[in-house]
């Protein structure tokens, strides 16, 4: 099968069309009006749900279930996500011959605008061809760039599918299988302030016990399944005060359980251990410093086996189009981490031509655009072969 079957021209202008309209995360609503006025076009009930109000957004995420044309296919799941990064006040796509980028003032918002127009195209062209297929699950998300905010949020319970793909990758004839669990981490240092000039030897600076266990710590690269950071330092109050106080906050990721509970135990263990050589006895009272430690886990693990249904189905339909399906590993989560392994689901991240993304660099060929449409017209079509 060639690429042949997409209407390029219809595809493109979904495209940019959904890019030229602004949608940081929980500000999707002028995005979810247009899905929902698309969908809605297309026949098929639209839902949106009520993950806005509470995460504080304009909009919740849409989502609508087309039926099948063969009656025991198995329904797939169709996912991207309708918020993007900034800077995204006003996108001004510029194309140049197959390239379409920015005027070079705010990210693109192919990510993951190319996986929704992806979807759309796909399930317009299997519907007008009379291309058989089974149901079809789509789920446009809010507020994924914030933490996968708006899957969590998700109901996962009324999806028919058990299989499907998210379309938020990088490049094209991709499919990610393994991405890492995070912990989010926020460390309060808690001293003793004083008068810096007057009495210092009366206080305990949070903001050295914070330098020491920093200094002490292992960040970046720990190995090649596992990263950590520290991304906001807060606290103190004045050049002349020793600070009472610091907040500090950050990650880790890793693909291995075990290696992301270790990393999270060394950071908490260096604040600690550092908090421990600070003491100061003041009018007879001992002042120790101590940490508050918060550990919330992010985000769940991303393994998808590679013998699954699934990678099989993705396979196919690359190879169907003479090219060959690249599977890996990546270091970012996505709402595929969220659904994978939830309900018996098996969802893996396919690439859908997205480049240089969270840049003002950002750009898309359209020759990828349509190729990722095409793999998905195949895939709903090999899916309903028996
Ligand atoms: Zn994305």
């Amino acid at each position: 099968m060639s690429d042949k079957p997409v209407v390029a021209e219809r595809l493109v202008d979904d495209f940019l069309s959904l890019v030229r309209i602004s949608s940081p995360s929980r500000r999707e609503a002028e995005v979810a009006r247009w899905l929902t006025g698309t969908l809605s076009g297309m026949g098929v009930r639209v839902d949106v749900d009520d993950a806005g109000e509470r995460i504080s957004g304009d909009t919740g995420n849409v989502f609508a279930q087309f039926p099948g044309t063969v009656p025991d296919a198995p329904p797939l799941l169709l996912c991207a996500h309708m918020d993007t990064v900034v800077p995204c006040e006003k996108i001004t796509p510029v194309r140049d011959g197959d390239v379409i980028r920015t005027d070079g003032t705010s990210v693109l918002g192919g990510d993951d605008k190319a996986g929704i127009a992806a979807i759309l195209e796909a399930i317009r062209i299997v519907r007008e061809r009379g291309i058989p297929h089974g149901p079809i699950d789509v789920l446009f998300t809010v507020c994924e760039e914030q933490g996968l905010i708006g899957a969590k949020h998700f109901d996962i319970g009324r999806l028919r599918a058990r299989a499907g793909v998210v379309l938020d990758c990088d490049s094209v004839d991709e499919l990610i299988l393994q991405g890492p669990a995070a912990n989010r981490m926020q460390f309060t240092v808690h001293g003793l302030e004083a008068h810096a000039g007057l009495c210092p030897e009366e206080g305990i600076s949070a903001i050295k016990i914070a330098g020491e266990a920093i200094a002490a710590m292992r960040l970046g690269r720990i190995d090649e399944e596992t990263t950590a950071n520290l991304g906001v330092v807060q606290g103190g109050l004045a050049g002349n005060i020793i600070p009472n106080k610091v907040t500090i906050r950050g990650e880790t990721r890793s693909r291995s359980d075990a290696k992301l509970a270790a990393q999270t135990k060394h950071m908490v263990e260096c604040f600690e251990s550092a908090a421990r050589g600070h003491r100061v006895t003041v009018a007879g009272k001992e002042h120790l410093a101590r940490i508050e430690a918060r550990v919330e886990r992010d985000y769940d693990p991303l393994n998808v086996p590679a013998d699954s249904r699934i990678v099989g189905l993705v396979r196919r339909a690359v190879e169907g189009r003479k090219r060959a399906l690249t599977v890996r590993a990546t270091g970012v989560g996505c709402d595929a981490n969220v659904f994978n392994g939830k309900h018996g689901l098996e969802v893996a991240n396919l690439g859908c031509g997205m480049r240089q993304i969270h840049t003002v660099n950002e750009w898309i060929d359209v020759n990828d655009l349509t190729a990722t449409a095409t793999t998905l017209i195949e895939m709903l079509r090999l899916n309903a072969v028996r």
